[in-house]
């Protein structure tokens, strides 16, 4: 007989919720981040995932932006409410190393000096087959950790 924390664990492990975190973007990797919510072509449901508004249900957080100083104690914040084990993904190359906002006062870019960062999705926005990449590596990820 699976004990409760098994049974919790095969259920999680069937639909990993993902939760996205706008850390300052231009709001073109959200753009590409929504397609994947709503263009049935590039459904990330399909891998048995699924979009969800609360950073407490999250197991898959995809980040995008540079992390602007206006914004980070409250991505900290969020971030912080995640539960573990959870998986980071950083969409685009703003959180990777802060893109075109690189050497601007208002960043603090790289993202990975605050939040440890799982997978990169590289692009200036990436495609969303490459978030669709993004989040199937981050499923692989989230499922060892369970
Ligand atoms: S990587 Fe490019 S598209 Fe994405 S938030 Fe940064 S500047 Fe905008």
């Amino acid at each position: 007989m699976k004990t409760l924390t098994e049974t919790m664990r095969g259920l999680a492990a069937r639909s990993p919720w993902i939760y996205r975190i706008n850390a300052g973007s231009c709001n073109g990797c959200d753009v590409e981040c929504a397609t994947t919510a709503c263009i049935p072509r590039y459904d990330v449901e399909r891998l048995g995932c699924q979009y969800c508004g609360s950073p407490r249900h999250a197991d898959i957080v995809l980040i995008t932006g540079p992390l602007t100083a206006r914004i980070k104690d409250d991505v900290l914040r969020v971030y912080a409410e995640i539960p573990d084990p959870k998986v980071t993904v950083a969409v685009g190359i703003c959180p990777i190393s802060g893109g075109v906002f690189r050497e601007s006062y208002a960043v603090h870019a790289p993202m990975d000096q605050y939040i440890p960062i799982d997978v990169n999705v590289p692009g200036c926005p990436p495609r969303p087959q490459a978030i669709i990449e993004g989040v199937a590596l981050a499923i692989d990820i989230w499922r060892e950790r369970l």
